[in-house]
């Protein structure tokens, strides 16, 4: 045996691995430090005496996580410590010669390495691993039987229900088992293996058990969850794909019942990438339907978080991935340990062909029990899938007897459909079913068949037959239960908020990514010679889908991760710049030396922008600041082009002045702010009645330091006794930085605490009397924040009375209650927002806006935007350091309308200033012409447009646009699509892009189109129009 420990972190592949220099090695020899890699190449040969022994087994014991190789390199099966350390040898090496073979092993445990009692603490970097076995071995496989009929047999005995005759005589047989086995006489286990068959049958030892085919309560389901990243980086992710998998397709050859279930398209793509071989080996089990991939999506991304159109790419990205490389599409979206599930996701869902949804976290509630296991989940739209939260409460079963009573026992709607999914094998980190597991299953359904008492299980693994049969049962669904809305996870509330960098690259990329597919689409149309960078576009995405993974971007990975993250985001950035610039310099928006700012959002606007400098002779609207100069530009809703407003147009100036000492006011005509000590003490709407709109003797932009203490799960967790312990940060110096006539702004001076402050800027921008919108007082904070388990809000008591708020979502918004009435509304006290959150009565509302943050409450009349958490595990630096945070709150007149909406995408699309550049007349190709509700989302080139195709599934001719547009507020809708590009042919489609009803598009006089539609409230509509 010998070993090339690889210097550094570095994870070479066996190609390079296997030619480097070896040296010899024994067992006690410990290898570290953590995350190092070390590989063992050892030669063997069956002992003489052993050869009509079979099976031989090499028996390995390192404690960490080792992956063996063909001398040839090719994959065998993963090791990983305690859970799997046996490699069955091929009967071929019992013929007394030298064998040679290679372990790779990774100085991690499947979870990392942290202290293994306390695995979500920050990891140890000095961890080591003693080589503990390295042996031959020959095993006696009716030992190993007889142990298995006992413990199963012995399980019963303790899980079966107390009056059952069965439970009694469990204890009997095992009692029998036990008095017959003798240690010094081999033949005994034979005698006892016939007492077992008592209770278990005679056919518990084999694949026969499970024939003939009787009606079963419970499938059991093999699966191996793998964190994309967690307690481990990326690059780690990718050898336990090959680890887990190739362990899985050995136990699918040796047990002809066993079929294994596994998601995440992006994992696929590592596997095709890393170990070739082992992806054709998956191929052949996934054609024979035993490896079923399922979820449709690129990666068990979080459900609260992303955008709609994030969700929508990664069913995209996760079904085109199957169906090139497969030829299948997914029909059941598989999300297990997400936490909370937005109530938009049906619909997003069956608009990527998945009618079908498993998940089981919802049992972590901390609050209340989640009332369904098998039901219909209802979306914003009405639209649902038929959910199964298996009973079992984990996908992590060891398939003991107890996993399977409770599969049965904890079925809440065992009143209509009594079967059940378990999902079975090691994960989290990976691993898989072993045969332990696979045999227990065997037995468990010998006791069934002989016995009885126990639910019957069957092995199909195939959930797509579990949920036809459910539908045959309820008839279609109809008889089963419903649960409308967002499924609310009353744990990890702390993942709206931590690791906000993560959070605030997450909202600009999909920012950036609609402005880039919009300005490329058009020159795509346009500009002649143009390539659409559908190469490039979906590198970006795939980076920001990956990121989007269930513990990324929530906030819950060790530091590593977030190191590899990171540059992850400056490529991304990198990437959208370049993407930005090309489609400016081929628009022909730059290169010229005018003032001009670019628009993506089909609406008309007006902001002010810096520019560092500009020419003294320019006649536009400007003022002076320090390094450079704000201009007033402004976008008719047809231009994609802003130009600067002139000046001398009757508009109304913004000023800043200090009433008396320390009483600052802020002003521009519309609304009228006085701030003391960085608090806003009044805010009046002028323009709207005098409305004052923070409540009477409060204060607004209160920030309040709460002490955050979670019971466990740090980097996850916020408790709601955390509510009540809290400091308010001392108000601090406010001085005038801008005083009009565009921008009007104070600068505050706070301190946190000894370590942590904040500068920030309260600014006031000129109210253009020719805008759609009103004024908003905007808010940027430079946070330093060194703090240890303390959360910071920012709140605004608003003279506002209302039972609910409206918090907006992927893709629609949802109301909360504003109350604590009953426990479910006590286990809201935090929630997930997205750009906005708006707040209103009948006359009045008032919105706070933002750009980066996403944990919201509104409780009484308090709206309070959380800020930053200083959680010490896994992470123990997450957070610490430089924030820069900007939000905004925006009065409107009457309850949410339209322009909140719109607001909100204003502020987080800010108009994209371009000093050097050509006004030109890029006119906005399309807008709705209809209810204002209504917003066109994506527009983007139809992804098998033969020009743009990336991938080798079947191409379209011509060249195609996709228009993505959905009801925001909550109103069926109808109008029109108007194109400035002719229309040959238009199609509504689902998220995939497949075609369904035709729609004759309407040719106008003005030389436009317009395209008949209707949406339902909250409705997602996509549709093709084909151009050339
Ligand atoms: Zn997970």
């Amino acid at each position: 045996m010998e070993v090339y420990s690889v210097p550094g972190m570095s994870r070479p592949r066996f190609a390079v691995a296997s030619k480097e220099k070896y040296r010899p090695v024994a067992k006690g020899e410990s290898f570290g430090p953590s995350w190092t890699t070390h590989w063992f190449k050892i030669e063997i040969k069956v002992p003489d005496s052993w050869l009509k022994v079979e099976p031989v087994v090499f028996n390995w014991n390192c404690g960490n996580e080792g992956l063996i190789f063909s001398e040839e390199g090719k994959v065998i099966q993963g090791l990983s410590g305690e859970e799997r350390r046996e490699w069955i040898l091929p009967a071929s090496w019992n013929d007394g010669q030298w064998h040679t073979f290679y372990i790779e092993t990774s100085c991690n445990g499947m979870f990392g390495n942290a202290d293994p009692n306390d695995n979500i603490q920050p990891p140890y970097d000095d961890r080591f691993f003693k080589l503990e076995s390295a042996d031959l071995a020959w095993i006696n496989p009716e030992a190993r039987a007889l142990r298995l009929d006992f413990t199963v047999i012995s399980e019963c005995a303790k899980e079966m229900p107390p009056n059952s005759w069965q439970k009694h005589r469990a204890l009997e047989v095992a009692n029998a088992i036990i008095d017959s086995f003798d240690e010094s006489d081999v033949t005994s286990i034979a005698r006892c293996r016939d007492i077992a068959a008592q209770f278990i049958g005679t056919k518990a030892n084999s694949p026969e058990v499970f024939k003939p085919d009787q009606e079963a309560l419970i499938m059991g389901v093999g699966h191996c969850h793998i964190d994309t990243a967690w307690l481990w980086p990326y690059a780690e992710t990718r050898r336990k794909i090959g680890r887990s998998w190739s362990t899985q397709l050995d136990l699918i050859e040796r047990y002809p019942e066993y079929n294994f279930v596994c998601s995440q398209a992006v994992q696929y793509q590592w596997l095709k990438e890393d170990y070739p071989d082992l992806f054709e080996r998956l191929k052949v089990q996934i054609k024979a339907g035993r490896f079923i991939p399922t979820g449709g999506s690129w990666v068990e991304s979080d459900t609260n978080l992303p955008s709609g159109e994030s969700i929508a790419r990664q069913f995209i990205y996760g079904q085109r991935f199957f169906e090139a490389n497969f030829g299948i599409r997914c029909k059941t979206f598989w999300l297990p340990d997400t936490f909370g599930y937005s109530a938009q996701i049906p619909q997003l869902c069956r608009g990527a062909g998945m009618e079908r949804f498993v998940t089981q976290k919802l049992s972590w509630n901390n609050i209340n029990n989640f009332p369904n296991t098998t039901f219909n989940w209802v979306a914003l739209d009405g639209s649902q899938v038929m959910c199964h939260m298996p009973p079992g409460d984990t996908y992590l079963s060891s398939c003991t007897v107890e996993d399977i009573y409770r599969s049965l026992n904890n079925h809440k709607n065992s009143g209509i459909d009594q079967t059940s999914l378990l999902l079975f094998g090691y994960g989290d980190g990976g691993g898989g079913a072993n045969s332990d597991m696979l045999e227990r299953m065997r037995r468990a359904r010998g006791v069934a068949d002989t016995v009885g008492e126990i639910p019957r299980v069957e092995m199909e693994g195939n959930v797509e037959k579990y949920f036809d049969r459910v539908e045959k049962r309820t008839d279609s669904g109809s008889k089963l239960v419903s649960w409308t809305g967002e499924l609310y996870f009353e744990y990890h509330r702390g993942t709206y908020t931590t690791q906000g960098f993560v959070k605030k690259a997450n909202r600009e990329s999909e920012a950036l990514l609609h402005d880039v597919e919009l300005l490329a689409t058009i020159a795509s149309l346009t500009v002649p010679g143009f390539k659409y960078p559908k190469q490039q576009i979906d590198e970006v995405w795939k980076l920001v889908l990956l990121n989007q993974f269930h513990d990324v971007l929530p906030g819950s990975c060790i530091e590593m991760v977030y190191d590899d993250v990171k540059e992850i985001v400056k490529v991304v950035r990198g990437k959208l710049e370049s993407l930005l610039t090309s489609c400016y310099n081929s628009l022909g928006l730059s290169g010229g030396g005018e003032l001009v700012a670019v628009n993506t959002l089909p609406w008309a606007r007006s902001e002010v922008l810096k520019f560092e400098s500009i020419s003294a002779t320019t006649s536009t609207l400007s003022q002076d600041t320090k390094d450079g100069k704000y201009v007033l530009l402004e976008s008719s809703g047809s231009s994609l082009v802003g130009v600067g407003v002139a000046a001398g147009l009757p508009l109304v100036t913004a000023t800043a002045e200090e009433i008396t000492p320390g009483v600052f006011q802020l002003s521009n005509g519309q609304l009228k702010v006085i701030v003391e000590g960085g608090w806003i003490t009044s805010m009046v709407d002028i323009t709207n009645g005098g409305r004052e709109i923070i409540a009477k003797g409060r204060e607004g932009n209160q920030h309040v330091l709460y002490d955050d203490q979670p019971l466990n799960w740090q980097g996850w967790d916020t408790e709601v006794y955390s509510l009540n312990k809290k400091k308010i940060v001392p108000p601090g110096e406010v001085s005038i930085l801008e005083n009009g006539p565009l921008r009007a702004a104070l600068l505050v001076k706070q301190r946190i605490s000894e370590k942590s402050w904040m500068e920030s800027t309260i600014s006031l921008d000129m109210h253009n009397t020719n805008s759609a919108f009103s004024s908003y007082l905007e808010f940027n904070s430079e946070i330093e924040w060194h703090e240890s388990c303390k959360f910071l809000k920012v709140e605004f008591p608003v003279n506002v009375h209302c039972d609910y708020a409206t918090y907006e979502t992927m893709y629609g918004a949802v109301r909360r209650p504003t109350h604590y009435n009953t426990f479910w509304d006590v286990a809201k006290f935090e929630v997930c927002t997205h750009k906005y959150t708006d707040f209103s009565d009948f006359t009045y509302g008032v919105t706070v806006l933002n750009d980066s943050k996403y944990g919201f409450a509104v409780h009484g009349n308090t709206m309070r935007l959380s800020l930053l958490r200083s959680p010490k595990a896994p992470d123990a630096h997450a957070d610490m350091g430089r924030h820069s945070i900007r939000y905004a709150v925006y009065g409107h007149a009457g309850p949410i309308n339209a322009d909140v909406v719109k607001c909100a995408f204003n502020f987080n699309h800010p108009l994209k200033a371009i000093s050097g550049g050509i006004a030109g007349s890029i006119e906005q190709p399309f807008y709705f012409e209809g209810p204002q509700n209504v917003v066109i989302s994506v527009i983007k080139r139809a992804d098998d447009d033969e020009d743009v195709s990336t991938d080798e599934l079947p191409t379209k001719k011509g060249k195609s646009i996709i228009l993505r547009l959905y009801d925001s507020l909550g109103g069926h809708s109808y109008g029109y699509i108007v194109s400035k590009f002719p229309i040959k042919a238009a199609y509504r489609t689902n998220l995939l892009e497949d075609d369904g009803e035709e729609i004759k598009p309407i040719s106008r006089a003005e030389g436009t189109y317009a395209l008949p539609i209707s949406l339902r409230a909250f409705e997602i509509g996509t549709f093709r129009l084909r151009i050339k």
